[in-house]
C-alpha cells in the first residue's frame, strides 16, 4: 500500500492503493472517509466488504462502489504516472525520495512556480538569447554593460537550475535538466570575462602565416558555435509555449481530467517543437563551417599588391604619385562596398599594441590613408587587420559585422517564433480533434454519473486535488504510452457506462407498436387509470394461512424421493422440466428435494436442517399460494429449480456461502407467496388492501416477504432455526432485498446495475484463471447478485426451451387475461396487454423479450457465462414467436420485415454475449 498519495487529496477523502504483484491485475480498492485502513491487502478486503455491505443496503447494489474505484484508480495513473513508480531505477528512486515531501522543498517548489520567478527568467532568457548581439549590432565600444547583463542573467539561471533541481522530483535528468544545463553553462562563451570574446581586440589575418585561409575557418566556427549554444537555451522558451498552450478555453472547462491531457499533451508537443527548431538553429551554421571558405579575396590581394607598391616607392623605384594612384584605386575599389580600408602602415617595428599600429609611428614608417568614408571602428572587433610582409592594412569590418548580429539576432527570433506558432498551432490542433471531443465524453460521463452516483462530489473533490497535484507536469516520455492506454481504456469504459447510463428507455427509435408500448408501460409499473372499486380479499390472503401439522405429516425424507418417479426427478435437474406438469404432492416433494439436495449446499443443509421442518415449511407455502394460472405453487418450484440449476452454473459456491444459497433456495419457494394473479398497479389503483399496508410501494412483494417470514416465525416451520442470531439477521436482509428486486418495476434498473457491473469489472472477470480475484469481486457484489439470481430465475420463462417457454407463456397470459377479464367485469378500462380480444400472444411476447429479458440475459451471461443457455434459448425463442405471429397475425409484409430486423439485433446481442461466455469458459477449462 502506498500511503504517500493520501496527502495530496484534500478533505476527507482519503485513498489507498493495494498493489498487486501483477501488473495486469485489478487493484482492491478502498474509500474511507476518516482513515486510511493501517493493515496490508486483507484489511484493505475487510474494510471493502464492509463497506459494500452497507452500501448494498443503502444502494441494493455495489456497482456505483465499483465505479468510483474504477475512475479513482485510472484518474490516478494517469496524473501521476503509477507505472514509473512499479519500474525500478532512477526516475523511480526519485519518486521515492523523502527529500522532496520535505516542507522546505515544497515551499521552494511553490516558489520557483511562482509568477515572480517566471518573469525574471523570461527577462534572463530574453537577455541571454539577444544581449551580446544587440550590443554588436549597436557597434558598443567594450564588452562592460553588456558583461553585467549577461553575468545577471547567468547568476539566475545558476539559482534557478539548482532550485529546481533540488525541489522538483520531475525536472532531474529530464529534457528540459539537460537543455536548461547546456543553455547556462554555454553563457560562459558570451562573456568576455570568463571565456567569451574580447571585443576591444581586433581580429589579424596574417597573408605569410594564413595562406590556407585556416584563420577564417577558425573565426567562422566560433561565431557558429556561439550562435548554436544560444540556440540550446530556445529550450526555455518551449517552456513558455506550453505556458501559453494551456490555452483559456480548457481552463475554462469544468472537466478537469481533460485539462490534466491537455496540458499532458502540450508538453510532449512542445517538447518536440523545441527539439526540432533547436536542432536547426544549432545545426544549420555549422554546415557553413566547413564550406569552401568565401573570404573576400580582393582584401589580401589589395594588400600584397599595395605592399609590393610601398616596398618598391620604398626603394626608389616608384614615385609618391604613383603611389598615391595605386592608393587612390584602392580606394575607389572599396567605395562600392559596405566595408573598406581606411588606414595602411608600413613599418620596420612591428608591435601588437592597437594604438601603436593606428598611429604609425616610427623610423621609416610609410602611413598611407585611404579617401574613403570608413574611419576606425569604435569596437576593437570591427577592426580587421591584414598583414603583407611589413605592411598592415587597417579595414572597417562594421556594417558586415553588424548585419552578421542582426542575423543572429533574426535567427533566434525566428525560432521562437516558429516554436510559439507551430506550438500554438499543433496544441490547438491537438485540442479541437482530440481534447475537444474526449472533454464533451468526460462532461457527458461526469454528468450521468452525478445522476446516478452519489459519490460524484467526492470524486470531484479527489480529482481536484490531483489537478493540483499536477500543476507542475513532468516529462516521463517513456511512460507516456502507458498513460495514454491507461486513458484510452478509461474512456471506452465511460462510454460504455455512459452509454449504459442514459439507457433510461429502449434506444429503438422505429415506432413501436401498442403491444410493445405497453410491455414498457408494464414494466414501468404504468399504464392503470385510477377507479376506485370494491375488490373481493377472497383471493387475496392478505394474512397468513393458519396451517396444521399432524404427526402424518412428519414423514422421512425418503418418503418424498418415493412420492417423485425418478425420470421426473431427474427431469427436474434440467432446464426442459415443466413444473406445471407434476401433480401437487409430487410438486411439494420435488419442492423438498431441491431444497434439500440443491448441489451447491447440500452437505449444509443435510447436516443442519431439520428435513422435518423442511417438510412443514414447503407444506406452509404451498398452502399460501393460490390457485391462479401463473403465479400459483408450480411457480414457485419453477423458480426453485431454475435458481438451483443456475447457482450450479454460475459457480455459485466461489461467491455465495452455504447459508446464503440455501436462503436464496428458500426465497425462491416463498417468493411470490400469497400471489392473487393480479399485479401491483392493479392492487394500487383499486386501493386493495395490501397496497395501503405497504404505501403503494412494491405491495405484492412486500407481502410476499412478509409471508415468508411469518411462516419462518414458526418454530415447526423454521428452516433458518439452526443458524445464529447474527447470521440470520443478514440472511434476512439480504431474502428482503432479493424478494423487494423480483417487482418488475425494479427490473431495469437491475439490468443497468449488472451491466455496470460487468462493463466495470470485465477485465477481472476475464481472468477466469484467477478464481481468487474473481471470486472477490464476486462476493463484494454478493447481494447484488443475489438479486439478480433470483429475479433471472422468476423472470426466465423465455429462456427456457421453446416447448417450456411456449408453455408458461400461455399460462402467464392467462393470469393476464384474466386480470384484463375482471377489469371487464368491473367495468374498468381494460388494459391492452391484458385484453383477450385484442393482444396477440406471439407480438406480445417479442416485445416483453426484447426489451426485458434480453438485455438481462445478455448481462447474465456477461457476468456468469456459465448461464450462456439461457441467451442461447432466447435468441431461439424470440425467433419462434416471431415466425408463430407471422403464421398467425399475417401482419403486412413492411411490419413483418421490422419486426424481423429487431428479432435479429436481439439474436445478435444475445450471441455476442454468449461467444464472451465460451470464449472464457474455453480459457476455464483448458486449466
Ligand atoms: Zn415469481
Amino acid at each position: 500500500m502506498r500511503s504517500e498519495t493520501a496527502p495530496l487529496l484534500k478533505g476527507s477523502a482519503t485513498v489507498g492503493f493495494d498493489d498487486s504483484s501483477d501488473g495486469n491485475s485489478f487493484r482492491t480498492f478502498t474509500h474511507s472517509p476518516n482513515k486510511l485502513p493501517a493493515g496490508g491487502p486483507s484489511t484493505l478486503y475487510e474494510i471493502s466488504l464492509h463497506r459494500s455491505r452497507k452500501r448494498t443496503l443503502e444502494k441494493g447494489f455495489d456497482a456505483r462502489g465499483s465505479f468510483v474505484h474504477f475512475a479513482h484508480r485510472n484518474l490516478k495513473s494517469v496524473v501521476q504516472f503509477e507505472d514509473v513508480l512499479d519500474r525500478p531505477g532512477i526516475r523511480s528512486c526519485l519518486y521515492r525520495a523523502k527529500w522532496y515531501r520535505r516542507p522546505s522543498m515544497v515551499r521552494l517548489k511553490n516558489f520557483m512556480t511562482s509568477t515572480f520567478v517566471t518573469l525574471c527568467s523570461f527577462a534572463s532568457l530574453l537577455v541571454a538569447l539577444f544581449c551580446s548581439d544587440i550590443y554588436a549590432f549597436l557597434g558598443a565600444a567594450d564588452s562592460a554593460q553588456s558583461d553585467i547583463l549577461l553575468s545577471a542573467a547567468f547568476v539566475f539561471f545558476l539559482l534557478e537550475f539548482l532550485g529546481n533541481a533540488l525541489s522538483d522530483k520531475t525536472y532531474l535528468l529530464s529534457f528540459f535538466f539537460f537543455m536548461d544545463f547546456l543553455g547556462t553553462f554555454s553563457m560562459i562563451f558570451d562573456i568576455s570575462y570568463i571565456c567569451g570574446a574580447d571585443v576591444t581586440a581586433f581580429d589579424r589575418l596574417d597573408l605569410e602565416e594564413n595562406k590556407g585561409g585556416n584563420g577564417v575557418m577558425i573565426v567562422r566556427a566560433a561565431r557558429a558555435a556561439r550562435v548554436g549554444t544560444r540556440a540550446g537555451r530556445l529550450s526555455r522558451v518551449a517552456k513558455i509555449v506550453r505556458f501559453l498552450s494551456g490555452g483559456e478555453d480548457i481552463s475554462q472547462s469544468n472537466v478537469k481530467m481533460a485539462k490534466v491531457i491537455s496540458n499532458k499533451l502540450s508538453d510532449v508537443l512542445s517538447i518536440r517543437i523545441a527539439f526540432v527548431v533547436i536542432l536547426i538553429a544549432v545545426v544549420f551554421p555549422s554546415f557553413s563551417i566547413l564550406e569552401y571558405p568565401a573570404m573576400e579575396e580582393s582584401m589580401s590581394a589589395w594588400t600584397d599588391f599595395l605592399a609590393d607598391e610601398v616596398t618598391n616607392f620604398r626603394q626608389g623605384r616608384t614615385s609618391q604619385a604613383e603611389l598615391d594612384d595605386v592608393v587612390e584605386r584602392m580606394s575607389a575599389f572599396y567605395r562600392s562596398v559596405s566595408y573598406g580600408p581606411f588606414l595602411a602602415c608600413y613599418s620596420d617595428h612591428r608591435t601588437s599594441a592597437t594604438q601603436e599600429l593606428l598611429e604609425c609611428g616610427g623610423v621609416g614608417s610609410v602611413k598611407l590613408e585611404f579617401q574613403t568614408e570608413f574611419s576606425r571602428p569604435e569596437r576593437g572587433e570591427f577592426l580587421l587587420v591584414t598583414s603583407a610582409g611589413k605592411l598592415d592594412v587597417f579595414f572597417d569590418m562594421s556594417a558586415p559585422q553588424r548585419l552578421e548580429s542582426l542575423m543572429a539576432i533574426s535567427l533566434i527570433a525566428f525560432s521562437i517564433i516558429a516554436m510559439l506558432v507551430f506550438g500554438t498551432f499543433l496544441s490547438e490542433n491537438i485540442s479541437t480533434v482530440a481534447i475537444a471531443p474526449m472533454e464533451r465524453m468526460l462532461d457527458v460521463v461526469r454528468h450521468r454519473c452525478a445522476q446516478i452516483f452519489k459519490y460524484t462530489a467526492e470524486l470531484q473533490e479527489g480529482s481536484e486535488s490531483e489537478v493540483e497535484e499536477s500543476e507542475h507536469p513532468d516529462e516521463h516520455e517513456e511512460s507516456q504510452s502507458n498513460e495514454f492506454e491507461l486513458l484510452e481504456k478509461a474512456v471506452s469504459k465511460l462510454s460504455a457506462i455512459a452509454s449504459l447510463s442514459a439507457a433510461d428507455s429502449p434506444k429503438e427509435t422505429e415506432p413501436l407498436n401498442e403491444d410493445d408500448l405497453l410491455v414498457m408501460n408494464w414494466t414501468h409499473g404504468r399504464g392503470f387509470i385510477t377507479y376506485e372499486v370494491d375488490f373481493g380479499t377472497q383471493n387475496v390472503p392478505a394474512r397468513l394461512r393458519s396451517h396444521q401439522f399432524s404427526q402424518k405429516d412428519v414423514v422421512g425424507i425418503e418418503s418424498m424421493y418415493q412420492q417423485v418417479p425418478s425420470e421426473m426427478l431427474v427431469l427436474s435437474r434440467t432446464e426442459d422440466f415443466n413444473p406445471m406438469e407434476p401433480t401437487s404432492s409430487q410438486q411439494k416433494a420435488l419442492c423438498v428435494i431441491h431444497l434439500l439436495d440443491s448441489p451447491g449446499c447440500k452437505d449444509f443443509v443435510r447436516g443442519s436442517i431439520n428435513p422435518a421442518t423442511l417438510i412443514h415449511f414447503v407444506d406452509a407455502a404451498e398452502a399460501n399460494y393460490s390457485p391462479v394460472p401463473f403465479h400459483n405453487f408450480g411457480h414457485s418450484l419453477d423458480v426453485l429449480c431454475s435458481l438451483s440449476l443456475q447457482l450450479e452454473q454460475s459457480q455459485a459456491p466461489l461467491f455465495l456461502s452455504n447459508v446464503e444459497q440455501f436462503g436464496l433456495l428458500v426465497a425462491a419457494v416463498g417468493h411470490d407467496l400469497g400471489h392473487p394473479g393480479v399485479n401491483n398497479p392493479f392492487l394500487i389503483e383499486t386501493r386493495h388492501e395490501v397496497a395501503v399496508t405497504y404505501n403503494d410501494r412494491s405491495p405484492l412483494e412486500n407481502m410476499h416477504c412478509a409471508q415468508l417470514f411469518q411462516i419462518l416465525r414458526q418454530p415447526e416451520t423454521n428452516v433458518f432455526m439452526a443458524l445464529d442470531k447474527e447470521t440470520y439477521k443478514e440472511l434476512r436482509k439480504d431474502l428482503i432485498e432479493a424478494i423487494l428486486h423480483t417487482d418488475v418495476t425494479k427490473h431495469n434498473e437491475m439490468v443497468k446495475d449488472l451491466a455496470l457491473f460487468y462493463q466495470m469489472n470485465s477485465d477481472t472477470l476475464s481472468l477466469r484463471e484467477m478464481p481468487q480475484e474473481v471470486r472477490e469481486l464476486l462476493q463484494s457484489n454478493r447481494s447484488g447478485l443475489m438479486n439478480s439470481l433470483l429475479h433471472s430465475a422468476d423472470v426466465n420463462n423465455p429462456a427456457k426451451p421453446w416447448h417450456v417457454a411456449k408453455k408458461l407463456a400461455y399460462l402467464c397470459m392467462d393470469e393476464f387475461f384474466a386480470q384484463g377479464d375482471r377489469e371487464k367485469e368491473l367495468n374498468i378500462p381494460v388494459g391492452m396487454l391484458n385484453d383477450r380480444d385484442k393482444v396477440n400472444r406471439a407480438n406480445s411476447q417479442i416485445g416483453f423479450i426484447e426489451f426485458m429479458i434480453a438485455p438481462f440475459i445478455e448481462a447474465l451471461v456477461s457476468v456468469f457465462p456459465g448461464l450462456d443457455d439461457l441467451a442461447s434459448n432466447t435468441s431461439q425463442n424470440i425467433e419462434n414467436w416471431a415466425r408463430l405471429w407471422q403464421a398467425e397475425a399475417a401482419p403486412p409484409p413492411e411490419q413483418a420485415e421490422k419486426v424481423a430486423m429487431r428479432v435479429q439485433k436481439v439474436v445478435v446481442k444475445l450471441s455476442d454475449a454468449g461467444r464472451r461466455g465460451l470464449a472464457s469458459r474455453a480459457v476455464t477449462k483448458d486449466m
